[in-house]
């Protein structure tokens, strides 16, 4: 069997995922990023078809009914979802890809691919400093923040079933962290 593994990081909103994943991608250009679907708008620092697919409502219904997402879920309001041929791409390909999706994504993930899937929970170090991180920010409206804050506890309590948690108290530190469990993935 190849070594292809997939790695799914979760974390509560401002956990400091996108940072942690974007690092593990520079630092391995060998490991992909599953591009996922979203009807959510884009921000400004973000670039369709690199960070999301950014797609109407119509389009994503499309892709539900298509049977083309592997996994979706309505977050805050909309729609985000693992797009089939991600994944395939990959799985062909004898690839190790990494996945940034909601704590309920990745349970469905390790659902369907078993021991393929690695999931590495990003907990914040307190939820006062999560609660910093989220306002610092500063892309959410007040509604979106309050929603986003909502579904914390939900996360935390979903991420005990990971099969790692990696505390982000210094970014570098955390980075490490995951640097160090995916290359033993890979390695195995
Ligand atoms: P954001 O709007 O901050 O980019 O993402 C909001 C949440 O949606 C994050 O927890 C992110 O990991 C999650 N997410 C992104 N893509 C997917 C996906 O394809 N599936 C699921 N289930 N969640 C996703």
């Amino acid at each position: 069997m190849s070594s292809s593994r997939l790695i799914v990081v979760s974390a509560p909103s401002g956990g400091g995922k996108t940072s942690i994943v974007k690092e593990i991608l520079a630092r391995h250009p060998e490991l992909e990023f599953s591009v996922s679907g979203t009807t959510r708008r884009k921000r400004p620092n973000e670039t369709g078809g690199v960070d999301y697919f950014f797609l109407s409502k119509d389009e994503f219904e499309r892709l539900i009914q298509k049977r083309e997402l592997v996994e979706y879920e309505l977050i805050y309001g909309n729609y985000y979802g693992t797009l089939r041929r991600e994944v395939d791409r990959a799985v062909r390909g004898g690839k190790t890809m990494v996945f940034d999706v909601d704590v309920k994504g990745a349970l469905s993930i390790k659902r369907l691919y078993g021991e393929r899937a690695v999931l590495i929970f990003i907990e914040p170090p307190s939820m006062s400093v999560l609660e910093q991180r989220l306002r610092d920010r500063k892309t959410e409206d007040e509604e979106t923040f309050r929603k986003r804050m909502e579904r914390v506890a939900l996360e935390l309590e979903t991420g005990k079933q990971f099969d790692f948690r990696v505390v982000n108290d210094t970014l570098a530190r955390a980075i490490n962290e995951v640097d160090e469990i995916i290359e033993k993935q890979i390695q195995s």
